[in-house]
């Protein structure tokens, strides 16, 4: 029996991705639905290709178009749309696997109904763990599902760990490329433009994940990340500077060993080994080849440059509502860099005042951290205004 595959994003960096490596495995894996936002076009393509069971679009009118191109070229899938389809088809007995590539706080509910219905998870959306990371991985363990972290760093971890024991780990360490702007001159950063942020020097990502990755926010969000998948405690995980994104997180335990995980910086291989997991499946990716590559270095974080990391760094200690509220504040703040009208710093300025602002109370349920991301999301809007 072939392993069915729900790919939600499947027009987004990871879906493509996903696609690749399992057109290399075509009779392991069935491409049982294709969920996008709007891209139409490329998704009609996927389709053509995949020949999905299922098609999933947020909007009625987007259903209708892509239903009609694809009865013009005589193919099957039936398209479907809105909240409650997705939920249906994430939950659906058919569905063996979920690949949960959406972006944001809005992959966040089609995560959490996949995890409720006990499949295997290939999580992308690391929103979903910052957000609301406790009750996550708790209706994981309830239901049985299996939660493999597709992030580079997380899946870097995730194998590093395989054979040891948790209560040997002293700490891990998650690397960072640094980004864009990890050599500008803190004097330069108050002019850079959105085209400079969006330029990642080693992956090629989503705009909203560029843009984290230029802040380091995106680190950040990955200390919480792991924080709840691998039960840790914040002081656990620490981030270092890779500037050359070989090595991809590192696991140090108590005997003084570091263990690590190098591949070259494609996002097949992680999702390769979350698809094949336990066993090891082609990924489509060559080895890197060891002699032919720059030195290898590493360096701290710098303070001034990144303060939205350390800021997630505190969010992470603090806990409670506190990740759901910076999440929420970030998501809006780069949403405007990304419309132009805040400049590159005032992302952190906009988060660091929501926080302000912030009352910090306890998440017990997935209610609780819907009205926390809506009121920090509405406070967070405001200071926009005033910036
Ligand atoms: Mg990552």
């Amino acid at each position: 029996m072939k392993n069915n595959v729900v790919i939600l994003g499947s027009t987004g960096s990871i879906g493509v991705n996903t696609l690749e490596v399992i057109s290399i495995h075509s009779k392991k894996f069935n491409v049982f639905a294709l969920a996008a936002n709007s891209s139409i076009e490329k998704l009609s393509c996927q389709c053509q290709k995949f020949k999905p069971k299922y098609a999933h679009v947020k909007k009625e009118g987007d259903a209708h178009n892509l239903q009609s191109i694809l009865k013009k070229n005589n193919i099957n899938t039936q398209v479907l749309f809105g909240r409650e389809d997705l939920n249906e088809l994430v939950s659906s007995s058919s569905v063996d696997t979920v690949v949960c590539a959406i972006s944001g706080s809005a992959g966040l509910e089609s995560s959490i109904n996949a995890v409720k219905s006990g499949k295997r998870i290939l999580l992308a959306n690391k929103e979903s763990l910052v957000m609301c990371g406790s009750l996550f991985m708790e209706l994981a363990k309830k239901s049985g599902a299996s939660i493999l972290p597709v992030d580079s760093e997380h899946n870097a971890l995730h194998q590093c760990f395989s054979h040891n024991k948790k209560k040997f780990i002293k700490n891990v360490i998650l690397t960072a490329s640094g980004g864009p702007f990890l050599n500008k001159d803190i004097k330069e950063f108050d002019d850079i433009t959105l085209e400079q942020a969006l330029d990642h020097p080693t992956w090629n990502m989503g705009k909203k994940i560029s843009i984290d990755s230029a802040t380091m926010m995106n680190k950040g969000l990955e200390i919480i990340e792991a924080m709840y998948l691998f039960n840790l405690k914040s002081s656990q995980i620490d981030a270092v500077i890779h500037p050359q994104s070989i090595i991809h997180s590192m696991v140090c335990y108590k005997d003084g060993s570091i263990i690590s995980q190098l591949s070259k910086n494609d996002m097949k291989s992680p999702i390769a080994y979350c698809l094949g997991w336990p066993e090891r499946i082609k990924s489509g990716i060559d080895f890197i080849d060891l002699t032919k590559q720059p030195p290898l270095t590493f360096k701290e974080i710098s303070k001034e440059l990144f303060p939205c990391f350390y800021l997630a760094r505190e969010v992470a200690k603090e806990g409670n509502s506190l990740p759901t509220a910076m999440n929420a504040a970030n998501e809006v703040a780069v949403s405007a860099f990304l419309k132009k009208s805040i400049k590159f710093n005032d992302i952190y300025r906009v988060i660091a005042k929501t926080l302000n602002l912030h009352d910090k109370s306890k998440i017990m349920s997935i209610e609780d951290v819907l009205e926390i991301d809506k009121v920090s999301r509405a406070s967070a809007k405001e200071i926009l205004k005033n910036i």
